[in-house]
């Protein structure tokens, strides 16, 4: 039976990875059905300013997978990124984005083995934001001068919410995902030393969570430590547990170890869909010109066949890849000695690279 799967191609380069990713997945023989669907910028004046049309949530919560490119979101003003809007209304808690070194890749170090879970609906991107200068800024300025604390009149406030609920399920979920994937340890990371309340009540579930879960070792970093030593020792780690904001930086920081964003995949987790989309954006300066690299997103398609229990396609396209990469020749501008070299390939001349290592023809 074919596995239906919604596809969002996104905006910037997003169309162009989707449709590579599509061809690759399409030539594993596993059989999908696609239901195209749009979101984003350039859309969302056919549905009355909403860049999120209902009808691409029904999608996802009808399939309960997606395979979505980046959709960029304006900086400063404008609409709430879609991308976080999306986490948030499928309640996407888990958001999984794997690192791992490639042979061929050039990149400081040669083993990397990481797994980044971030919490993916609470802390400073829940959205709960109040615009400096806004009567609900000084409204809530007032009352926290009332409560002892201070805040400057002309400060615009984002909220930091942590809960035990989100905390606990959270970090279940990487316990689990260690166990299912074989890994040795779980490391928490926070901040409880500085906020005490929210990063605090973190450490303390994460603790009571790992008293559950004995078999799997456990330990805490503080980020900026961690940070320091993810960049000396990566090898130490295991599978990182982070809330939603350290969790976006450290990933990055983890994708740059394992060589930059063109091979950093990425899954979101929920109660009701996963969605599949590599760790980068939109990169807009690229988007048209067939340049940019899709390996981020095929891999992205690697996790999800692996969640459709596709797991030999999942095998054949990851091995495909690496191929490729190790090879040298059929990679896009960002994997070659210099930006600028001219053997570099496009877009869609790496899907078919990879579709050739498949060893099938389409
Ligand atoms: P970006 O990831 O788009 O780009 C960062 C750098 O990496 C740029 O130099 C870019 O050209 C390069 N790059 C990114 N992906 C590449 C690829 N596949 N191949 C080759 N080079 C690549 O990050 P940004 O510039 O901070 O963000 C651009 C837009 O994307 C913003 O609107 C942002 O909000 C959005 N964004 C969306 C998502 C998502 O949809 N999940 C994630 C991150 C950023």
């Amino acid at each position: 039976m074919a596995h239906s799967v919604t596809l969002i191609p996104g905006d910037g380069i997003g169309p162009e990875l989707a449709e590579a990713t599509r061809r690759v997945l399409d030539s594993t023989g596993v059989a999908f059905e696609w239901d195209v669907q749009h979101a984003g910028a350039d859309v969302m004046d056919q549905h009355g300013g909403n860049p999120l049309p209902d009808h691409v949530l029904e999608s996802i919560a009808r399939n309960g997978v997606a395979l979505k490119g980046p959709i960029t979101t304006p900086v400063g003003t404008g609409f709430r990124s879609v991308n976080v809007t999306l986490r948030k209304t499928l309640d996407l808690y888990g958001q999984v984005r794997p690192c791992k070194s490639y042979q061929g890749v050039r990149s400081r170090y040669e083993d990397v083995d990481l797994i980044v879970v971030r919490e993916a609906t609470e802390d400073l991107y829940a959205g709960i934001e109040f615009e400096e200068g806004s009567e609900d800024a000084h409204e809530l300025i007032d009352w926290i001068e009332r409560h002892g604390g201070h805040v400057r009149a002309d400060a615009g406030i984002s909220i930091k919410p942590i809960s035990i609920a989100g905390t606990r399920r959270i970090v279940e979920f990487a316990f689990d995902y260690a166990r299912r994937n074989g890994r040795r340890k779980v490391t928490a990371v926070h901040k409880a030393n500085i906020m005490k309340f929210s990063d605090g009540l973190w450490l303390r579930v994460a603790r009571e969570v790992a008293e559950e879960n004995a078999d799997v070792e456990f330990e805490d970093r503080i980020v900026d430590n961690l940070c320091m030593q993810l960049v000396q020792r990566p090898d130490e780690y295991d599978v990182l547990v982070l809330p939603n904001l350290y969790g976006d930086i450290v990933s990055d920081l983890c994708a740059g170890l394992v060589g930059g964003l063109g091979l950093a995949p990425g899954a979101n987790f929920g109660t009701k869909a996963a969605v599949f989309e590599p760790t980068h954006g939109s990169a807009p300066k690229y988007a048209g010109q067939n340049k940019a690299n899709p390996m981020a997103m095929m891999l992205s398609g690697v996790l999800m066949l692996r969640h459709l229990e596709e797991t030999d396609a999942a095998d054949r396209v990851e091995r495909a890849i690496a191929d490729v990469v190790a090879e040298g020749e059929s990679v896009t501008y960002d994997m070659k000695p210099s930006r600028d070299d001219p053997t570099a390939v496009g877009t869609s001349d790496v899907a078919d690279a990879i579709i050739d290592k498949l060893g099938v023809t389409v």
